[in-house]
């Protein structure tokens, strides 16, 4: 049996490290009919994209790896461990709001035209009423994997993320692409020594490569938070059946990775019979209405709305106008469940995930679990510091002027594309005021073995040193008092993305990355 390292060194399976001995260029033809079932395969399962500036009909198919990438199993099955932890602990920082008020108040002053605004809108929700007592988390736990030795590998936090958490459905697809590709024969056909030459080490298996059930598993949350609003004595009397009440996903205008949503919406009826509508920010004002009991109506269909779920409003451009803001705060005190809510997304902030790796704050949280919670959530922590006047932000301030190679800066933003990487901080912190510093954070970089895939984006391949980066998925259903109800924390499933090396991003609609899936190594 190879060892991970040598796995890791002698990927991906022999067709494309064969074409480029042989000097083939890097756009690699010997692949090109594996390319087309690719393609095919994606286009015919949904496993699509919308190309930049598209029309309706112009969908592509999702940049995928050729191979699914190797993944130590234990950092996967570890990850996957973790995650109910996560769901609880990011629900205790978001029901703790005496806490989180002096971090945001904070923050507001460097970040007052996003976080600052969020935090209005939250105050604002709250003078206004906010009635439902009820929320629903769906989140992702991004991870790299950090070599610790030779063959010991073990599982960093990138981020969490709290609000519109994205690849849960083209993840499945994905999976069951690779799965497909190994088991109907395809890669012996195209990469001849897979099973039989051991040089290349690749043993693949149906075990080895396992199904992704995000799609079904963010789906199933969704459901049981529909589920409540409906079981709640709180839903509006005069349509209390389960066929008009429906869920809203508050959408991006021209949303290309809308088949990633679909796959889950369209499980969401055909397993739960649920309903949902897709509306954006800017839509709320004209599209729904709200009834004076504080009830969300659509209002082409009437349907009453049971959970509002977004896959937008985590960015600054995801509000137009003072009028997106309004909207924000008018579905805020409604009866609806809100995915996330206002808080939840404010707990999701990177300065929060820096004061929790603090084992100080971070027992605050997890003072009724056992110490293997605590520990087994610091143990996927690496280094981030404040840029503030605290004795570790005055530390950070030095290391990033004298060792900037070896991080990452982060501002309060998500959705990627908003980070600083390496030599350009100093560069950068010069740039602005320095009492603007402390609204970011300073994230020693992980590093994460490398090894070769082919990465197929709009019909070229291209073959060349990657890294993956590994998602969780989790649901979390809890009241105003943090505590979990009907049983709703799960581990919803994860998603596999990788990136070219020399890329410090990996956005997949932002042509950095792709979707891939795990071969467990
Ligand atoms: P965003 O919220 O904008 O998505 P992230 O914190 O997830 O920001 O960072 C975006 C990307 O940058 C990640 O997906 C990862 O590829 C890279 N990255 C971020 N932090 C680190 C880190 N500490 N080490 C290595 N890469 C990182
Ligand atoms: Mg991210």
């Amino acid at each position: 049996m190879a060892s991970i390292s040598q796995i890791f060194s002698s990927y991906p399976p022999v067709a494309v490290q064969e074409a480029e001995a042989e000097g083939a260029p890097r756009e690699d033809h010997s692949q090109s009919s594996l390319i087309s079932i690719i393609q095919h395969y994606s286009l015919s399962h949904g496993l699509a994209m919308y190309p930049p500036n598209f029309t309706g009909s112009s969908s592509t198919h999702a940049p995928t790896t050729v191979y699914p990438s190797p993944f130590p199993a234990s950092s996967f099955h570890k990850a996957l461990e973790v995650q109910k932890r996560f769901n609880q602990l990011y629900v205790k920082v978001a029901s703790d709001e005496e806490w989180l008020s002096n971090i945001l108040e904070d923050l507001s002053k460097y970040d007052k035209s996003f976080t600052g605004k969020l935090w209005e809108s939250y105050q604002l929700s709250k003078k206004i009423g906010i009635k439902q007592k009820l929320s629903l988390g769906i989140f992702r736990s991004d991870y790299m994997i950090h070599q610790k030795s030779k063959d010991e590998f073990v599982i960093k936090q990138i981020e969490f993320n709290t609000i519109s958490v994205s690849f849960g459905g083209l993840s499945t697809l994905v999976a069951d692409l690779h799965r497909y590709l190994y088991s109907s024969g395809v890669y012996n056909n195209h990469s001849k020594s897979i099973d039989t030459n051991n040089n290349n080490n690749i043993e693949y298996s149906l075990d080895s490569l396992p199904e992704s059930k995000s799609a079904f598993e963010i789906a199933k949350g969704l459901a049981s938070g529909h589920n409540a609003y409906l079981k709640s004595s709180l839903s509006s009397s005069n349509s209390n059946s389960e066929s008009s009440t429906a869920i809203l996903m508050i959408v991006q205008p021209n949303e290309r990775n809308i088949f990633d949503q679909t796959k889950v919406t369209n499980y969401l009826f055909s397993k739960y019979n649920i309903k949902s509508y897709r509306l954006t920010l800017s839509d709320i004002e004209s599209k729904t209405n709200i009834s004076k009991t504080g009830h969300l109506y659509h209002n082409e269909s009437g349907d009453e709305i049971s959970v509002v779920y977004y896959r937008s409003a985590y960015a600054p451009s995801d509000f137009t106008s003072e009028k997106d803001w309004k909207a924000r705060v008018s579905l805020e005190t409604t009866w609806a469940i809100k995915c996330p809510t206002l808080l939840m997304q404010l707990a999701g902030a990177k300065k929060v995930q820096q004061l929790l790796t603090d084992k100080e704050i971070l027992s605050k949280f997890t003072i009724n679990d056992k110490t293997e919670t605590l520990n087994d959530i610091l143990d996927t922590f690496v280094k981030i510091y404040p840029l503030d006047d605290s004795p570790l932000g005055l530390e950070a301030r030095k290391i990033a002027f004298s060792n900037p190679e070896n991080f990452v800066l982060k501002p309060q933003r998500e959705g990627g594309g908003n980070n600083i990487y390496k030599q350009n901080i100093p560069t950068f912190l010069n740039s602005i005021p320095e009492d603007e510093w402390a609204g970011y954070i300073l994230m020693e970089l992980i590093t994460p073995p490398n090894f070769q895939n082919t990465i197929v984006r709009e019909g070229q391949s291209i073959t060349d040193d990657v890294v993956s980066e590994l998602g969780v998925f989790g649901s979390i259903l809890y009241d105003d008092k943090g505590n979990v109800v009907d049983g709703v924390n799960y581990e919803s499933g994860w998603l596999l993305r990788s990136k070219f090396k020399s890329s410090d991003e990996g956005g997949v609609a932002a042509g950095f990355g792709c979707v891939d899936s795990v071969y467990l190594v």
